[in-house]
């Protein structure tokens, strides 16, 4: 329980939560309030009146994203209501901060349907250069997700779909690379398919995988076509030609096993069942589907394993993810995060794992070996590359696929970056 009281002490202390605002010019003369707020504000305001893009070099939109979820399934804790989420909101803002140095108000909605929460949501395209939604609950995240992204000029992206598939599509690349297959020929298994799950299984599909050769499985077992039982029409999606069985049929002489479901329901035997050099990524928090040591005892040596825990190698985590993503956009006031920029930021990230790791990121963990190969798949997140290879990579796919209001030479923004 030291943790619990530790976190709470942490949030107590004077002043209560993690953030506040700061102020960025001077407020010192009587002149300096005047050029703040009335009556210098106002040209400015007119300025914004004649061309709203000037909202961009006259407030803090542009680098300023809300983090907006209306409690109902936060973080392994569930559905614990609005109120109740905004010390992970806050937090989510200080992962933000801390990572790419943009500007996050929380909004905690107390709202329960699709239709309320976009309603609330979309007038807000004023404030922020960017949404990130977060902790919303499946079914409802991708209706949300897609109206929301249709009604806002700014981007909208729900990182619990596709940080996840971003970040473990990137360690999928190199996991491929180093177990010598090719991801369209991969048989994949998914445990899972709530919001997570469905997004990365959308993901690999963009990254090159083959939807017939990837089986779904939910609490049920397989999600087939004849199922008698009624499937959303996202797990529908994903709904395959084949007998009923379960999860272990399905992982029987797969390639790649992609947990996003519970703790503890894969099996030494199940491991042992796959096909050569098997891909397993459990990632249900806090435990997951089959723990690393279980996992890699179960095989001679060949398994590639990543999980969502930070004391195991090949840590599937968001924050190597969404900060650098809304950099790379923001900095070129994109409209949208795209396919093309979630496929660049997850290139990015398995590019840099196969470089050599600089010896300050060595000593923060540890002094662990890092490189390149089955226990090191996708980078650390403390890793300060991250920035400088993922942001820019963003930034130049939102200007080649046209969603970019600026136009940006990559190589000084990657040197303004890095100074
Ligand atoms: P979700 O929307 O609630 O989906 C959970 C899915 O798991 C549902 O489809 C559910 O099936 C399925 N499930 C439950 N028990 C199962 C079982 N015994 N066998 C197979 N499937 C089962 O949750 P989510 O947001 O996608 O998150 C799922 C898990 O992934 C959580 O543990 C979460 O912490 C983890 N996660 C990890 C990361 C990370 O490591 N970076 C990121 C995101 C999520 P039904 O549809 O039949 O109910
Ligand atoms: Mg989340």
């Amino acid at each position: 329980m030291g943790m619990d009281d530790d976190a709470r002490e942490y949030h107590r202390q004077d002043p209560p939560g993690k953030i506040e605002i700061a102020t960025t010019k001077p407020t010192n003369t009587q002149r300096d309030l005047s050029l703040a707020y009335s009556p210098g504000v106002a040209a400015p305001c007119l300025d914004i009146a004649d061309e709203p893009g000037d909202a961009f070099q006259y407030t803090a939109k542009g680098n300023l994203v809300g983090v907006v979820s209306n409690g109902s399934a936060v973080l392994g804790l569930g559905d614990i209501g609005a109120q109740a989420s905004k010390p992970v909101m806050e937090g989510k803002g200080v992962l933000f901060k801390r990572f790419a140095d943009i500007d996050v108000f929380d909004i905690e909605l107390d709202l329960d349907t699709a239709d309320e929460i976009v309603d609330a949501v979309a007038p807000m395209e004023p404030t922020f250069g960017g949404i990130n939604l977060e902790d919303i609950k499946s079914p409802e995240c991708f209706e949300i997700e897609r109206r929301l992204g249709e009604q806002m000029d700014i981007p909208v992206f729900h990182d619990d779909q596709h940080g996840t598939a971003i970040i473990s599509g990137a360690a999928l690349l190199n996991a491929c690379e180093i177990a010598d297959k090719e991801l369209e020929d991969l048989n994949i298994v998914f445990s899972g398919a709530g919001a997570s799950a469905i997004a990365t299984a959308r993901f690999y599909l963009s990254l090159g995988a083959t939807k017939s050769n990837i089986t779904m499985c939910d609490s049920s077992g397989i999600i087939t076509t004849s199922r008698s039982d009624e499937i959303n029409e996202f797990k529908q999606e994903f709904a395959r030609d084949v007998p009923e069985g379960s999860l272990a049929d399905a992982v029987a002489g797969a390639d790649v096993f992609v947990g996003l479901s519970v703790g503890g329901i894969v099996s030494q035997e199940m491991v042992q069942s796959m096909n050569d050099n098997p891909i397993i990524f459990a990632m249900a928090n806090p435990d997951p589907e089959i723990t690393y040591d279980d996992a890699k005892s179960a095989r001679d040596d060949d398994v590639i394993m990543a999980t969502g825990r930070s004391d195991y190698p090949n840590m599937v985590n968001n924050v190597l993810g969404f900060p650098f993503i809304f950099r790379g956009a923001l900095d070129v006031r994109a409209t949208d995060i795209n396919e093309e920029m979630k496929r660049a930021a997850a290139m990015a990230l398995a590019e840099l794992a196969r470089q050599d790791v600089p010896d300050a990121v060595v000593k923060a963990y540890g002094d662990q070996p890092l490189q390149f190969g089955p226990d090191y798949v996708i980078p650390k997140p403390l890793d300060p590359r991250v920035l400088f290879e993922v942001a820019p990579a963003v930034a130049q796919a939102a200007v080649d696929s046209g969603v970019a209001r600026t136009e940006i030479d990559i190589e000084s923004y990657t040197e303004t970056l890095e100074a």
